[in-house]
């Protein structure tokens, strides 16, 4: 599904560079449920902007789904993004003055008309048990309940890869319980999952723990 080989990032910072990831292999077969765990400050947001085609690495080789990401150019990359990744933020990013429907379709509206789209979206929440709130906007939901428009939303293409940020790190412990439950599911069904997180019982969720240490990632 994606191969990560030796990815080496640095940023500028003033005359000198900080090295934020080194070395850094990963393989994720089609179908894994994995948390990548790591403390504030190793890395983990920059490796997930780099898997999730947001930004590029110094060295090192990516391929995903068959494409060698790493020779693609901004336009092409963001295609591939919106074609292949569903993304999960901490903090949802839903767009407040549309509603639940609105946000679902959003993604789809590159490719589809509105009268395409809305079943889609439909079919999406209400598989998330949000079929009764299409017409809410998203600060007359939960956080639980906004979540769930999000992940509708990252579904709704039907993307190769779901990448989740902090999923539960804005969510109370018994909510962000419900969320991991509803991964679990989703991997059942057959999606990959990777699950960024500083938190080990949220990392627990998945069949696959990787630590990312200092921008070093290792398997234990
Ligand atoms: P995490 O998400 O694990 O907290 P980040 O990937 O956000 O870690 O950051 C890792 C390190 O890289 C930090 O020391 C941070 O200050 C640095 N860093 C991240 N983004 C940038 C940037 N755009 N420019 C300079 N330094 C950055
Ligand atoms: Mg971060």
């Amino acid at each position: 599904m994606l191969r990560l080989q030796d990815i080496d990032k640095s940023y500028p910072m003033g005359e000198e560079r900080v090295q934020v990831l080194r070395q850094v292999s990963l393989t994720v077969q089609a179908g894994e449920f994995i948390s990548i765990l790591g403390a504030s400050g190793s890395g983990k947001s920059t490796l997930m902007n780099i898997i999730g085609c947001i930004d590029t690495a110094d060295r090192g080789s990516y391929s995903l789904d068959g494409e060698d990401v790493f020779l693609l150019d901004a336009r092409q990359l963001a295609a591939l993004r919106n074609r292949k990744i569903g993304f999960i933020f901490q903090r949802y990013h839903l767009l407040a003055q549309y509603d639940v429907l609105q946000n679902v379709m959003m993604p789809l509206l590159r490719g589809f008309s509105h009268q395409q789209a809305a079943p889609l979206a439909v079919e999406s929440l209400t598989a998330m048990g949000l079929g009764d709130r299409l017409r809410h906007r998203p600060n007359q939901l939960s956080g639980g309940q906004q979540q769930r428009v999000a992940i509708a939303r990252a579904l709704v293409g039907k993307p190769a890869l779901l990448l989740a940020d902090e999923p539960t790190g804005a969510l109370d412990t018994r909510t962000g319980r419900e969320i991991l439950e509803l991964f679990r599911q989703l991997n059942r069904q057959g999606h990959t999952i990777i699950q960024i997180t500083h938190d080990l019982t949220v990392a627990s969720a998945a069949s696959r723990i990787l630590h990312l240490r200092d921008g070093v990632l290792t398997d234990q």
